[in-house]
């Protein structure tokens, strides 16, 4: 057969994943000539072959791609006729189109696990021990194409023996861009709260910081893609020490273990967990907690949930490895603002940290940890960033034009989008302040930076005040607002791949701006991808004092209250009344009767509040989400009763469920019933629409009781597994807004 030039583009995450000397080591193996590169695609290959030995190649390549590495896809065309001297591994080229996948950073792999522990081998206990098969990517890639003069090891100029490894194609540390030694590469240091440096190198900063997590200090470690605040998880005066200076009263922090048995001896792990765990991605998995564990009680106080994820960095082995006990391991910042990723970022929370472990190889790229849990066999993520962002994902259409969507006001993530593809910020976090405003147009700079990339349309949530809008409004772009809840349920649609038809959209989440001006959170949305139609919600009430009833869930207890029982409810004797004072409810009756400074909200988020008010497990929350968490403990599936209700034009009416709930003495029954209700409105309304696909997104489905219950009663449901339910979707449902659905991809 006749021997052609090809040229082959293969598509993924493909680049510092060892695919060049695999295609390298295979080429030679099939006896072609030609080369392989980098290009800001993808991997390119040109060589040699006759039309039969090229399809071998392919499927070869598509059965035996290195582990770490992801196909998209393989196209191969026809060049001009070229002659090759053997088969090389070519400069990286940067050019033009689409995409590249940026490869997340991963683990340590078990090769170099087994190295670091090695006393024989040459990076024996060295802190940033690392191959083509694991460690950083992402965050110290400044941009494409993916070589070290790119990253932040740029200024660490390899010795000769890293040299050697870097150049043989043979090695498993053949282009490894960040590799390096104890010669030549990054160094640790360990320093006092005020900056000063109490030890260099790499051994004597590792024992000073185990020394000082054994006495009970908090420690600022660098990790990848920023700080953890680090304490010794079993130490209740450390722990509550971390809690106060970080002003967390109440919101679980994860916990950072040595292997899979520490692990099990504090939560409940199936085999499916057990998996995440043990995954490059290392997330945080959020686990069932065992009764009777060594742990702080102040760890996740009132919650049987842990969130465990075991140690994805050379370092942390090694503090592991000698201090042999669960630690606390929660993002550097105060409260939700962005995780700090240098020293200047971390000066400015100095009186939160006793020390900082401290390192000179660069973050460029902020990453905080991903979170995701198990409910009924799917994995779900709540927080995606550190291990799988960025990713891009592939829409069914082509979009309009090149775009940035901004995402929402909470748990923020942007994305940028050209022709079919959609690349989504790993987690920025909050918005509200100067600092979390900064990181966001950061994060933004950064994708624009490493994809070399430029946007015509800004796309935004329709809340004016959200600090995201206020950016996009001030760009020169044309813009485009993209309704909240509308934006929740085409992130499911565009996940799973729907197309060409419409579906029943339930987005329950905390607020969001509807198109009647008002907080909208109770949604029922018949959508596909030109528009949506509000089928039927909650019926609006008040939120009394505007953001303070969202801190306060007794103020949206109060306002349903109010609504059944006018000026009666203030001689009912329940657990959200006694919770005011006599004149705080003269006040917020007040406030209800006229309206004033009481927005109307439908918000299913909200009702969640009310209910633990109701019952008196929390008047007041200190983080997004706690009233559902609190709730969670208290359902017994033994339970099948549910609470009447009404549906009236369109408008969900809850009072009969909230009498139901004040006459009932026993939580746990009035908690049962009360999730069984909502699944109960859900299948009322779905009823309507039945040959509509059902797809679930919000805040609200981060519930496991609500997912679980909502799997057993439409198995073929839709929701979001890979993204985020939260507002860390709305970026990806802003992209899927402004396709052009006249053109098929
Ligand atoms: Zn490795
Ligand atoms: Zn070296
Ligand atoms: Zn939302």
């Amino acid at each position: 057969m006749e021997l052609c030039t090809y040229k082959i583009i293969i598509k993924g995450v493909v680049q510092g994943v060892g695919f060049r000397p695999f295609i390298y080591t295979l080429a030679k193996q099939f006896s072609f000539n030609g080369y392989v590169y980098n290009g800001s695609f993808g991997v390119a290959i040109v060589l040699n072959a006759t039309q039969d030995e090229l399809e071998k190649f392919i499927c070869t390549i598509r059965e035996e791609h290195p582990p770490l590495s992801s196909i998209e896809s393989i196209e191969h065309t026809r060049t001009k006729q070229e002659n090759f001297d053997g088969f090389a591994i070519k400069e990286s080229v940067k050019d033009r189109g689409g995409f590249t996948n940026i490869p997340p950073d991963l683990f340590v792999c078990e090769d170099c696990a087994r190295e670091l522990f090695d006393p024989k081998d040459r990076r024996y206990r060295y802190p940033f021990i690392t191959c083509t098969n694991c460690g950083v990517r992402y965050s110290i890639i400044n941009n494409l194409p993916y070589d070290r003069a790119n990253t932040s090891m740029t200024k660490f100029t390899m010795c000769q023996a890293c040299e050697a490894e870097y150049s043989d194609p043979t090695n498993r540390r053949y282009h490894a861009q960040p590799i390096g030694c104890y010669e030549c590469g990054p160094k640790l240091s360990f320093l006092d709260n005020s900056l000063n440096e109490l030890s260099s190198g790499n051994e004597e900063p590792i024992e000073l910081t185990v020394e000082a997590l054994k006495q009970g200090a908090i420690v600022a470690i660098k990790g990848v893609g920023g700080y953890h605040l680090v304490c010794d998880a079993t130490n209740d005066v450390a722990v509550q020490k971390l809690r106060k200076r970080k002003h967390r009263p109440s919101k679980p922090f994860a916990l950072m273990l040595k292997d899979i048995q520490s692990a099990q001896e504090l939560a409940y792990i199936n085999d499916q967990e057990a998996q995440l765990l043990h995954s490059p991605q290392r997330p945080i998995v959020l686990l069932d907690k065992k009764h009777e564990t060594i742990l702080s009680g102040d760890v996740a106080p009132r919650l049987s949930r842990l969130g465990i994820f075991l140690p994805y960095t050379p370092l942390h082995l090694l503090i592991l490895d000698a201090i042999n006990t669960p630690l606390i391991a929660t993002s550097a910042n105060i409260s939700d603002d962005p995780i700090a990723t240098n020293i200047e970022e971390l000066r400015s929370m100095e009186a939160v940290y006793d020390f900082i472990l401290d390192h000179n190889r660069e973050i460029l790229n902020r990453c905080d940890d991903s979170v995701v849990m198990v409910i009924e066999r799917r994995i779900i993520t709540t927080r995606r960033a550190r291990g799988y962002a960025p990713a891009s994902l592939k829409l069914p259409y082509p979009l309009q034009e090149n775009a940035l969507a901004v995402g929402a006001h909470q748990k923020n993530s942007v994305a940028i989008g050209s022709e079919e593809s959609v690349v989504l910020s790993p987690y920025i976090g909050d918005l509200g302040n100067i600092a979390s405003i900064k990181s966001f147009e950061r994060a933004i700079k950064d994708l624009q930076r490493i994809y070399n990339f430029n946007y015509t349309t800004i796309l935004h949530d329709a809340h004016k005040g959200y600090d995201s809008t206020c950016y996009a409004l001030a760009q020169d772009a044309h813009k485009k607002e993209v309704y909240h809840h509308y934006a929740h349920i085409l992130s499911v649609m565009v996940e799973n791949g729907l197309k060409d038809q419409k579906v029943l959209g339930v987005a329950f989440d905390g607020t969001g701006f509807g198109e009647d001006a008002t907080l909208w959170g109770g949604e029922f949305l018949v959508c596909d991808y030109v528009g949506f139609k509000r089928v039927a919600h909650l019926k609006p009430f008040l939120l009394l004092g505007g953001e303070a009833a969202i801190k306060e869930p007794r103020r949206v207890a109060l306002a349903l209250l109010f609504d059944i029982y006018g000026k009666e409810t203030l001689e009912i004797e329940c657990p959200t009344l006694s919770s005011f004072s006599k004149e705080e409810l003269t006040t917020l009756y007040t406030m209800w009767e006229r309206g004033l400074n009481a927005p109307q909200s439908s918000s299913m988020g909200r009702v969640f509040d009310a209910i633990a008010s109701l019952l008196g497990i929390s008047q007041t929350i200190s983080f997004e989400g706690e009233s559902g968490m609190l709730l969670e403990e208290l359902y017994d599936e033994t339970i099948v009763e549910v609470y009447p209700f009404d549906i009236q034009k369109k408008e969900i009416d809850i009072s009969r469920m909230i009498i139901g709930i004040l006459e009932e003495n026993n939580r746990q029954i009035a908690v049962s019933k009360f999730f069984n209700t909502v699944i109960a409105i859900i299948k009322s309304i779905y009823g309507g629409y039945k040959t509509l696909p059902l797809c679930i997104s919000g805040g609200v489905f981060q519930n496991r009781i609500l997912v679980k219950l909502l799997h057993k009663e439409f198995p073929n449901l839709f929701m979001n597994e890979q993204f985020p339910s939260n507002d860390g979707g709305i970026a990806l449902g802003q992209m899927a807004s402004f396709m052009n659905i006249s053109k098929n991809s």
